[in-house]
């Protein structure tokens, strides 16, 4: 069992993305008797499930990717480790911990496991340049640097509307929301909705971001865009990736101190036993860093 956390909001360790990687690296964790959480987004288990059928897994031979997320889940529960329903939108590292952004929450921790699967989302042409300068994938994290000014919020999926509707009601941004997929809306009052309108470029110009669109042009201040998921890029800034893997060592460390990831967002094969195997490396390790930590701490500054 792990050591449960006294304060919900912090963490010896937290695992952000609850597929096998992120389950293994949590109940490792456990085992070592460190507090752990487990963020696993707005659906956790969502990609294993969708695999009818795993013939490779050892001790299987028949598991469907329900079975071995309902397995999982009962692993987890034995272990005591929390799985909390919130997507990972940022980490900042901070003195001594890493501040993870939920999309409610905020959450710190002394080491990070990063397991959130393969990155696949298409992105919009100058995202990626204007990532922290004038594009955020995080309400609770810039939110409040835009307030009062004008934003446009572009969402993949129905779940943005609740984020663009904090970012109007509770920072006073004025919102225009672009949705990217079908359906009704449903977004408070004076938030004006684009739908339909594809948006093909995003640029700085005269000191706004100007977002292209067919027939008309958006200049705004801010640009907040929702997926599914988070590039490795955008998660943390300084983390190496090649754009959809993060750039692991043997250890699974990345080179920003204290974190770490496993499985399919370190490269291929996208199997499960390579997302388990390294999920326990990398918590192995993050429990190594703690230690150290600790001991350097106590050895005080002259040792
Ligand atoms: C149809 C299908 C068939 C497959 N068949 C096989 C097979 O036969 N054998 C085999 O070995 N493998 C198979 N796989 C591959 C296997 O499912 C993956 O290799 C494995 O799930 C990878 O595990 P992972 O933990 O790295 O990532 P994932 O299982 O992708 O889990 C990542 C999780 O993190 C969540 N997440 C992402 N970003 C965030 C964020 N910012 N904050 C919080 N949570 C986040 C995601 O929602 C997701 O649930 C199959 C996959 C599919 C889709």
């Amino acid at each position: 069992m792990g050591e449960p956390a006294a304060d919900l909001s912090r963490y010896d360790v937290i695992v952000v993305g609850s597929g096998p990687a992120g389950v293994s690296a949590a109940i490792n964790v456990a085992n070592r008797k460190r507090s752990v959480a487990l963020l696993g987004g707005q659906a956790p288990f969502g990609r294993i499930r969708k695999a009818p059928w795993i013939a490779n897994y050892p001790g299987f031979t028949s598991a469907s990717g329900e079975e071995l997320a309902a397995a999982f889940e009962r692993h987890l529960e034995e272990f005591d480790v929390p799985v909390i329903g919130e997507k990972v939108s940022k980490i900042i590292p901070d003195v001594d911990e890493l501040v993870v952004f939920g999309e409610r929450e905020v959450y710190h921790a002394g080491a990070v496991v990063l397991a959130t699967g393969v990155y696949r989302e298409a992105e919009i042409e100058g995202e990626e340049d204007l990532v922290g300068q004038g594009v955020s994938y995080c309400v609770t994290c810039d939110g409040r640097l835009f307030a009062g000014r004008r934003a446009a919020f572009i969402s993949y999926v129905p779940e943005g509307e609740e984020e663009a509707a904090a970012l109007a009601e509770d920072f006073g941004v004025d919102v225009t929301y672009l949705p990217l997929y079908q359906g009704d809306h449903r977004l408070p009052e004076g938030v004006r909705v684009l739908s339909g309108a594809r948006p093909t470029r995003l640029a700085r110009a005269d000191g706004h971001v100007r977002v292209s669109l067919p027939g008309e042009d958006l200049q705004v201040d801010a640009v907040f865009i929702y997926k599914n998921s988070v590039s490795p890029r955008t998660l943390l800034e300084g983390l190496a990736s090649d754009g959809r893997h993060v750039t692991v060592g043997r250890r699974m460390e990345t080179g920003v101190p204290g974190v770490y990831a496993a499985g399919d967002c370190t490269g291929e094969p996208y199997q499960t036993a390579k997302a388990v195997g390294e999920g326990q490396v990398a918590a192995l390790e993050a429990v190594r860093f703690l230690r150290k930590r600790t001991r350097a701490a106590a050895a005080g500054p002259d040792a």
